[in-house]
């Protein structure tokens, strides 16, 4: 709780992030959250993770993004990533959170921001994944989504169980066919809107689990819970629901 309440935090403080990754202790410990400081290293990370059969998502951590200049870089910081991941051959997506793109600035450069990256994912083959943000920014980030992948299906999102709503936005991701990963949920929110308790958020993730396996389009699970991962494996199996349901992803280029 700590580690991620810090790691949120980090991720918004551009000098103490500066500090963060040129101090060893500090880099021994998120050397666990976080893949690399640089391209290079993220796909060595990745190479190696898919030597042991499995496949990622690239994150590039950062969101303390405020102006135009700067969403500018961060899109030309993903087509990079696109292009690496291409050229490299990893078994790699990406995943990206709007407030990167400048959500908080103007919705209408938000959108046209992840089109370009949307469409270069297309061209290659690639899925890009909206991360889920605070509270404040659930419904925007649900209905871009849900627009995006009218127009680009390979554009998915996160949706965290810790929230009461999740239930309802489970069925209408699986209704409109947009795949979904599955969280808790890793922000501060408040009673009104969360479970505070720790056996509510599991439970809500269990339910959520069940119903994207059953009717969700190639849903992720991504928990380090083991006891879920457990269940999550036992339900699977006990619905007939095998692998084949959810084949290697194909590389090939569309066009939009
Ligand atoms: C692939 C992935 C993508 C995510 N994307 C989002 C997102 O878009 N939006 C969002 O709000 N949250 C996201 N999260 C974070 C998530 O919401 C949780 O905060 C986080 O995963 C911790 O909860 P848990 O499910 O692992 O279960 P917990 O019940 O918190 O933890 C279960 C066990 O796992 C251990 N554990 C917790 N974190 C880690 C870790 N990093 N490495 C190893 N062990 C750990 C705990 O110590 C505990 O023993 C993502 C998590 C993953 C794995």
């Amino acid at each position: 709780m700590l580690t991620r309440s810090v790691l949120i935090y980090l991720s918004s403080q551009e000098r103490l992030k500066e500090f963060a990754t040129h101090f060893k202790l500090f880099k021994k410990l998120t050397t666990r959250f976080i893949a690399g400081e640089n391209i290079n290293e993220a796909i060595a990370a990745i190479r190696d993770l898919n030597a042991r059969g499995c496949s990622a998502s690239f994150d590039h951590l950062n969101e303390s993004v405020t102006s135009p200049v700067e969403t500018e870089a961060e899109v030309r910081e993903y087509l990079d990533v696109l292009a690496r991941i291409d050229e490299s051959g990893i078994d790699s997506n990406v995943s990206i959170k709007l407030t990167q793109l400048g959500l908080d600035i103007s919705p209408v450069l938000c959108e046209e921001l992840l089109v370009r990256i949307l469409r270069r994912a297309a061209e290659l083959g690639n899925f890009v994944r909206i991360d889920m943000e605070g509270s404040a920014y659930t419904e925007r980030t649900l209905e871009l989504a849900l627009a995006m992948h009218a127009r680009y299906p390979n554009c998915g999102v996160v949706l965290q169980s810790y929230l009461y709503r999740t239930a309802a936005d489970v069925e209408r991701m699986n209704q409109a066919g947009v795949r979904v990963r599955l969280v808790k949920g890793a922000y501060d929110e408040p009673p009104a809107i969360a479970y505070p308790r720790k056996a509510d958020v599991d439970d809500s993730f269990r339910r959520a689990m069940q119903a994207l396996l059953r009717q969700g389009n190639y849903p992720a699970i991504a928990t380090h819970d083991e006891g879920l991962i457990s269940e999550t494996i036992a339900f699977a199996a006990a619905e007939g629901i095998g692998s084949d349901r959810f084949p290697p992803q194909p590389r090939k280029r569309w066009s939009h």
